[in-house]
């Protein structure tokens, strides 16, 4: 009676699995505490995680139109309270809702106080930016 003996497989971790954040330039190995979010073809093309949450909390821009029918601007208390100016890509003051960002709670807690001029809360934010009724 013979035994047969199986190898153990050692699997050792690939060294050049190394991704390169698109936005920061950051490049290390994705990990659990490190993650890596592909947006194109190549898996090793995308965002890291610190830049992918940074975007997702960043000041969405709003479109023309909207911002003269819905946000309001320079119309004192119908003005809405979470319009800023901010720097667009060519670094060009554009308008931006803070709706969803760290913001949006400093503005609610400026409007309980009433130390805030404006005090519209004109629509639902980004994505949507649907007018509040
Ligand atoms: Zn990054």
């Amino acid at each position: 009676m013979s035994t047969t003996k199986t190898s153990t497989t050692e699997q050792d971790t690939p060294q050049d699995e190394k991704v390169t954040c698109r936005k920061c330039g950051h490049t290390y190995t994705p990990n659990f505490i490190f993650d890596f979010y592909p947006d194109g073809k190549d898996p090793k093309v995308g965002l890291c995680e610190r830049c992918m949450v940074s975007e997702a909390l960043a000041p969405k821009p709003i479109g023309s139109p909207h911002v003269e029918k819905v946000c309001k601007p320079f119309q004192g208390a119908t003005t809405c309270a979470f319009l800023v100016m901010g720097a667009g890509q060519g670094n060009e003051a554009v308008y931006q809702c803070v709706k969803g960002t760290n913001t949006e709670q400093l503005i609610r807690q400026r409007l309980a106080k009433n130390t805030i001029r404006a005090h519209g809360d004109n629509c639902l934010g980004p994505p949507t930016f649907a007018p509040n009724p």
